[in-house]
């Protein structure tokens, strides 16, 4: 079997399932983005690029094609390759391994697809999407997606992305399997993090007829209410979107009330507001940026040179330079500094790092934060003395 198409050229549709919590959520923001071209980053090629790999090692470690040497040019070709590709990488394919194997030994004839074509468009016009990997076992469908991104934690949990694709599984394979649960899984490596929801057949299919099918329908007519939320931080006209202007101008219409200073309620309050106006804030920002910097005027506006700092054009010229002025190394180089943990653990290999130094490896207590409530994280206890000694 032949490798898939390339990851980057999957296709973009109207009402894609990466793009479901905005469609979903905002059925008219899908019209509003059409024709805006997409802006490819880096990080995306460098996502692309770990797809492929990941591809062609599971299908050689779990398939048994003949790939090592399409594995070892990509290594020497990809510009995006590296220690920590390689580590990212190898944990997916660790946590793919493990789900295959516990599929197939619920069940002998268990099946494994990769860069699945999953059509959900018997609930979304046009919908469809690409799994990395569906794994159909003893009545469970699982697809698995692996995330390369570390900016942004993302978790399977009520993530209507892995959802659709699910539905799309389930769709597309239901007539040859029995399938009474679907799992979603998202994988992402590079924070550590695994989760999977999962959702009895008739759960998903209430939330595709309910839920889906209603916003797609608007969606696809460019219809129903702009709404805006968490799902704006991908949409294309975030920073110049009416309605997210609308709603955060509307947050900062807050009554305060007296007496001369805040309650810790109002303070609770504001952070929240202050946390949704900078993001915002930058948004609104960038989008002036370009829009000047493409040569249009935004009133009261300019551009102009930013700060920029010295530099040394040539350093093995300077470093001779000042060998021959007679300088000891010390008053110009650097000292050589043990890396960090996260590129040592890229450059060595995590087992490896802890192999070699062992408990020289600790984890001092973070310094204190303030966060939502809704944060994962347990919350410390608030009495002063608790954080004696500490500096900040
Ligand atoms: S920025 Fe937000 S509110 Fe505006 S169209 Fe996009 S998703 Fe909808």
């Amino acid at each position: 079997m032949g490798l898939t198409p390339a990851h980057a050229e999957r296709g973009h549709a109207l009402l894609g399932a990466s793009k479901a919590s905005q469609w979903i959520n905002c059925p008219p923001s899908a019209r509003a983005q059409e024709g805006i071209p997409d802006t490819r980053s880096e990080f995306a090629n460098e996502g692309t690029a770990a797809h492929e790999l990941s591809e062609l090692i599971l299908r050689s470690r779990l398939l048994g094609e003949m790939l090592d040497e399409a594995i070892a040019a990509f290594k020497r070709t990809s510009p995006y390759y590296n220690a920590e590709m390689e580590a990212a990488v190898a944990a997916y394919v660790e946590v793919v391994e493990e789900r295959f194997m516990a599929a197939k030994a619920r069940s002998a004839d268990a099946a494994i697809l990769f860069e699945a074509w999953l059509d959900f468009s018997a609930w979304v016009p046009e919908g469809f999407g690409t799994g990395d990997v569906v794994l159909i076992a003893d009545g469970v469908m699982e697809v698995i997606d692996l995330k390369y991104g570390k900016g942004v934690p993302v978790s399977a949990i009520d993530n209507p992305q892995i959802r659709l694709y699910g539905l799309g599984a389930w769709s597309d394979y239901s007539y040859l399997y029995d399938i009474r649960e679907v799992h979603g899984t998202i994988v992402q490596p590079r924070l550590d993090s695994v989760s999977t929801e999962a959702l009895p057949i008739g759960e998903l299919l209430q939330w595709a007829e309910t839920v889906v099918k209603p916003a797609a329908v608007l969606a696809h007519a460019g219809k129903g209410d702009f709404a805006a939320g968490d799902h704006c931080r991908w949409c294309k006209i975030k920073g110049s979107c009416r309605a997210r202007a609308d709603a955060n101008m509307a947050a900062l219409a807050y009554e305060f009330r007296d007496p001369v200073t805040l309650s810790l309620e109002e303070i609770g309050s504001i952070l929240h507001v202050a946390e949704q106006l900078s993001a915002w804030a930058k948004d609104v920002s960038d989008y002036a940026f370009t829009a000047t910097k493409a040569g249009q005027q935004v009133p009261g506006w300019k551009l102009v040179e930013g700060r920029s700092d010295r530099k040394i054009t040539d350093k093995n010229q300077a470093i001779q330079l000042f060998s021959e002025a007679g300088l000891v190394p010390e008053k110009y180089l650097k000292p050589p500094e043990i890396l960090g943990i996260g590129k040592l653990e890229s450059s060595i290999g995590k087992k490896e790092l802890v192999e070699i130094l062992g408990g020289l490896i600790v984890k001092p207590p973070g310094k204190p934060a303030l966060v939502p409530e809704t944060d994962k994280r347990p919350e410390l206890n608030s009495v002063e003395g608790d954080f004696e000694g500490e500096d900040f």
